[in-house]
């Protein structure tokens, strides 16, 4: 069997009294996109940090490329590539320049012109750092992870701060980067970049992974089905078996169920029995988003509507 490339069992960081990451699971598989999927101050880059060897762990275990990172072989740094939220570079260098630094460091560097081609920075090799764009900045760090050919890449919110354009040319690049047998985790705020690029992701909460799987999984993990509507400002009743289902936010109404078709039933026959109209009905299937969201913030109800 093909050990996997991070293995991570009841990982636990504390900085003093609070606790960052409280005991987590995951597995990532050679050849893997994973994603680290969570708001400002779940634990991402903790987590991150402690895979690279940078910080200590608590207590768990942890394994990256088969070595433990808490005692930061040789072996396992020249295999790895890490790519932080920001890389302290020379601003006044050229981008072919930078590059041609960093191969100095490895023994066997990937060559310049593939590092600019899978980086999609072939025409900026001759600019200047402090010339570049926010998002052809965030790929030349990218660019500087990837001169040693590493096998496994963190990449720490490749994206955070770039404009859609940008955001996708660095997909591109993500994805080129996994066609090349790349296994990489990375770690962002947004959804839509996990569902892209991640084969599997985890999403993280408070320092606890609630939920974990393919986006398939994920979609099918609660299997609920949203009902949404509006009520009038006159009705201040909603039957106790909706309610019970129902966040009330103003006049809008939302339910999760996982039985749709009694829950519209007993909804519809009570509004044509009081008359009532559900403006803007809808049903849907819970998206990721809703998964997520609901996750990280949790069910604050406003509850307007008293349950008859
Ligand atoms: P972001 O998306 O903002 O980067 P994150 O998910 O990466 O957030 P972390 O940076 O890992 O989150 O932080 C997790 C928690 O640990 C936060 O509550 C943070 O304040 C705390 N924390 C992180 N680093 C330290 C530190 N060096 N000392 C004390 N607390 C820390």
């Amino acid at each position: 069997m093909i050990e996997p490339a991070i293995e991570v069992r009841g990982l636990k960081k504390s900085y003093g009294d609070s606790e960052a990451v409280r005991g987590i699971d995951f597995v990532i598989n050679r050849g893997e996109v994973f994603a680290l999927l969570g708001p400002n101050g779940a634990g991402k880059t903790t987590i991150m940090e402690i895979l690279e060897g940078y910080i200590q762990r608590t207590s768990g275990h942890v394994s990256v490329l088969g070595f433990d990172p808490d005692s930061s072989p040789e072996d396992l740094r020249s295999r790895v590539g890490i790519v932080l939220q920001e890389t302290g570079v020379d601003p006044y260098l050229k981008v072919g320049e930078i590059i041609k630094q960093f191969s100095g460091f490895y023994q066997n560097p990937k060559p310049i012109n593939d590092i600019l081609d899978v980086t999609g920075l072939k025409e900026q090799r001759d600019t200047r750092i402090r010339r570049l764009s926010g998002g052809q900045r965030r790929r030349l760090d990218v660019a500087l992870g990837i001169v040693g050919d590493p096998e496994l890449l963190f990449l720490d919110e490749p994206t955070t701060g770039l404009d859609p354009y940008a955001r996708r040319n660095t997909w591109n690049m993500i994805a080129s980067l996994k066609e090349l047998g790349k296994t990489i985790l990375l770690t962002t705020h947004y959804m839509d970049e996990a569902e892209v690029l991640a084969d599997r992701i985890a999403l993280l909460n408070s320092g606890i992974i609630e939920a974990e799987g393919t986006l398939g999984e994920l979609r099918a993990y609660k299997n609920a089905t949203i009902i949404k509507f509006e009520l009038d400002d006159a009705v201040n009743r909603i039957p106790v078996e909706i309610s019970k289902l129902a966040n009330v936010i103003g006049n809008e109404v939302k339910l999760e169920t996982t039985t749709p078709i009694s829950s519209l039933a007993i909804l519809t026959s009570w509004a044509l029995n009081e008359e009532i109209g559900l403006r803007g009905l809808s049903v849907q299937q819970q998206s990721l988003d809703e998964i997520f969201i609901e996750l990280v913030e949790g069910r604050e109800t406003y509850n307007r509507v008293r349950p008859e």
